[in-house]
Parts: C-alpha cells; structure tokens; sequence
C-alpha cells in the first residue's frame, strides 16, 4: 500500500470540487482504497510506504489529450513558419530520417518532461509504437499510443480553382500499421503496463473517404477510440469544402464516423453548423490553445460556443516541435488567457472550468475512473511542494494559484496505476 499521510490539501476534483485539509490517502494495488481524516487505526507494514504530505498539495495528475512524443526530437529545428512549409517542408521530411532509437529517445525525453511537470496521461498520435513502447516501460505513464495514418492529400490548383486528391498509393502499408498497433496492444494486456491504443487518422484532407471509414470500423470492432486533426487551419476548411462540397466536420458526420467514442483535436475553424454535429454526435474536442497560436492559425478555438452546446472540452499541448514544451501547467494557464483575450470577456474560462478540462472532461473522453480523487477510481495523482513561491500567500483561492501562478516544476511526487514514478523529483524508472 502507499499512504499519503497529513496531506495539507487534497484537490479531490470530486462532483462537489472539494478541498480537503489534513486528510490521507490510502492506495492499494492501482486504486485509492480511501481518502479519510483518520487512519491510526488501521494496521502498516513494513512493505508500505508512507509519503509525508504535510507540506504537499494533492491532486489528480494532468492529462494531455494530445501529443507526439517522438516529436520532442524536433523541438526547435523549425520554428516561425507557416503550417504548410513548415510541415511539408521542414518536418515530414526530417521526420522521415528518423530511426526507432531516435524514436525510443525522444519519446524517453517527452515522458521525463510529463512527468516532472505533472501530467499522468497522454494521448499520442505517432509510428514506431514499438520503440515509443520500449521508453514507456522505463517511465511508464498511462498512455494512449495511435498509428498516425497518411495515404494521400488534397491538392489545390490555383489556376484552375480546383482540387484533386493525390493519393500517396501506401493505403495498404498504413493499415497493416494500425493492425500492427492493435496486435501489440494484445500483447500489453499481458503485462500491467497501462497503456491502451487508438485508432487516429492525420485528418481529413490526408486520408481519403474509404480509409477515414475503414479505420472507424477497425475503431469499433476493437471498441477503440477514434481521434483525428480537423478544421486546424483555414486552408484545410477550404480545400475539404471545394474537394467533398461539405464541411469537414460534416464530411465526416456523412461518412459516420463520428460518435462518443470520438476525439477531435484543434477545430479552430468550426462553423456553428459543425458544433452542432458535434453536440449531437457526442464528440470531444480538443483544445491546444498554445500550438494554434504558435503556428498562427488564425481563429481561436471556439469555446463559448462549445461550452453553450454542452461539448466536452479537453486540453493538449500538441508536439513539441508547434509548442515546444509538454508542460500541461503552462498549456492551462495560456488555454485560459488565450479566449479571454480573444473574446474580450474576461469572465469566460475561468480557472475551474480549465482545471476541469485538463482532468475531468479528458477522463470523460477517455471514459477512465481517472481525473477525480475518490474511493476506488485510479490512483494517478500528483504532489506539489506547497511551499512553493509559484503557491504564496496560502490564500483560499487554491484552484487560481495552480492555473494561473504553479511553476509546474514544484511537482514533488508522481503516482500512475498505483506505481510511484517520481519521489521526492527523483524518477524512479520501472522495468529496465
Ligand atoms: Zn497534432
């Protein structure tokens, strides 16, 4: 068992929000067996561990609903550029000359800086699952590992006013990846690794219609989540409308992929028209606030229009080549001023609205008893020092300090499925 003894306080992001004060934690196997003022009756041995939390601030651990780990090896190789260029220029090309143990490196980078910064899950969008695979089981957080598919592209033609569909003839290569990813998921639920994978497509207007529809059925017989890039830019709006004569979000709400079990990630550019598909489908979005802005997509996520149609709204940091970090604390913080800002409302995002989305409304979307401190979900939680300067004057507004002050580097303890990874900012590495 692990006990969080005399916790100072506990965020317990429960139905109420509550604040417990001097209260302890007890986590056995991967679960919180209970959260109580009074533990002196209850018998320890020696193979338990006890964690002082008298100066320490507990709460759940951040998830990240969207990354690319390996893309950590390109953090700062190309910066200031437009989405396109950048892309098809700079990083598609770098990322080609990648090798498994580039992968396995920097994805071993990415999980440090998760970790040391707070955050217990991810969701991840990338190829080489297996060398991704090989640095989860040294720092093993709870990870969502999908196969980003690419078969082709829309192509515009300025002078005649058209697109066409280039297709990149590798349809058959990309899904033997996703079938790889799924029989290597069979393999993980051997172990306790807590790791699950995905179906992600790159987006739509870079995989074609039948694909799109082929990955949501291997989606659905697998009972895996579907998560994909759209409506990141406007000449992705664009080019999907003039190429299908829809929407994207419409185009995808037409070819049936769309339903609970469904991730959308930016959708910078959604009409009201698209919300509402996404309402009536029960989608989830995902908001990365810090990479549109980066790359300069031009709109801003549409949050009070999302938030009035009840869609959840989850945060991510995206790849640290758009961001450049992974920190979930910093991508709060700047998720929150961004709309503020953007609507002239100050009022708008507030700070438990914000710590919600990077805990509650992503476990939602993920569908984990994670996010939440409370008797029998998951024990994936976090320590701060309370002592921190970033956490001064102890005042009662504590939910305030953690959005918009915390140096997430104040991140003392880690635990994910029960295990502790990082004690005292010292990482323990499993499995090695
Ligand atoms: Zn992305």
């Amino acid at each position: 068992m692990i006990i969080l003894k005399n916790c100072k306080k506990i965020i317990t992001q429960n139905d109420k929000r509550e604040i417990l004060e001097n209260y302890n934690i007890v986590i056995e196997k991967n679960l919180i067996k209970s959260i109580s003022k009074d533990i002196e009756n209850q018998k320890f041995t020696d193979n338990d561990t006890i964690i002082d939390c008298s100066q320490k601030i507990v709460m759940p651990g951040l998830i990240n609903m969207h990354t690319h780990l390996p893309m950590t090896f390109l953090k700062g190789y190309s910066d200031d550029k437009e989405l396109k260029e950048w892309l098809e220029k700079d990083i598609w090309p770098k990322e080609a000359t990648m090798t498994k143990n580039d992968i396995k490196q920097s994805s071993l980078l990415a999980l440090k800086e998760l970790l040391l910064t707070g955050t217990t899950t991810f969701v991840d969008m990338y190829y080489h699952l297996d060398a991704m695979l090989e640095a989860i089981k040294e720092i093993p957080l709870r990870s969502y590992l999908g196969y980003g598919v690419i078969d082709g592209t829309i192509n515009y033609d300025i002078e005649t006013n058209k697109t066409n569909w280039i297709d990149f003839n590798k349809t058959q290569k990309e899904l033997n990846g996703v079938n790889e990813s799924i029989k290597m998921y069979e393999e993980i639920k051997m172990t306790n690794l807590p790791v699950k994978i995905l179906i992600t497509p790159h987006s739509p207007y870079t995989v074609n219609e039948s694909t799109l529809k082929k990955l949501k059925n291997i989606a659905n017989k697998n009972n895996l989540k579907y998560l994909i890039h759209v409506n990141e830019t406007r000449t992705e709006f664009y080019n999907v409308k003039k190429q299908y004569n829809k929407s994207p979000i419409e185009f995808l709400n037409d070819l049936k992929v769309l339903d609970s079990n469904s991730i959308l990630v930016h959708n910078v550019w959604a009409t009201k028209m698209e919300l509402d598909i996404l309402k009536k489908t029960n989608s989830h979005l995902v908001f990365c606030a810090t990479s549109n802005a980066k790359l300069a997509s031009g709109s801003v996520f549409p949050y009070r229009e999302s938030k009035k149609r009840n869609i959840n709204i989850t945060l991510g940091t995206d790849g640290s080549s758009s961001n450049n970090c992974l920190d979930m604390f910093q991508e709060m913080k700047f998720s929150s001023l961004l709309i503020k800002n953007h609507l002239w409302d100050p009022t708008v995002a507030n700070a438990q609205e914000i710590l919600d989305c990077a805990t509650i409304n992503a476990a939602n979307a993920l569908g984990e008893k994670i996010g939440s401190l409370k008797e029998d979900y998951i024990a994936d939680l976090i320590t701060l020092d309370a002592n921190d300067v970033t956490l001064q004057p102890d005042t009662n507004n504590i939910i305030s300090h953690l959005v918009y002050s915390l140096n997430s580097y104040s991140t003392q303890d880690v635990i994910v499925n029960g295990e502790i990874l990082l004690n005292n900012r010292k990482i323990i590495k499993k499995y090695v």
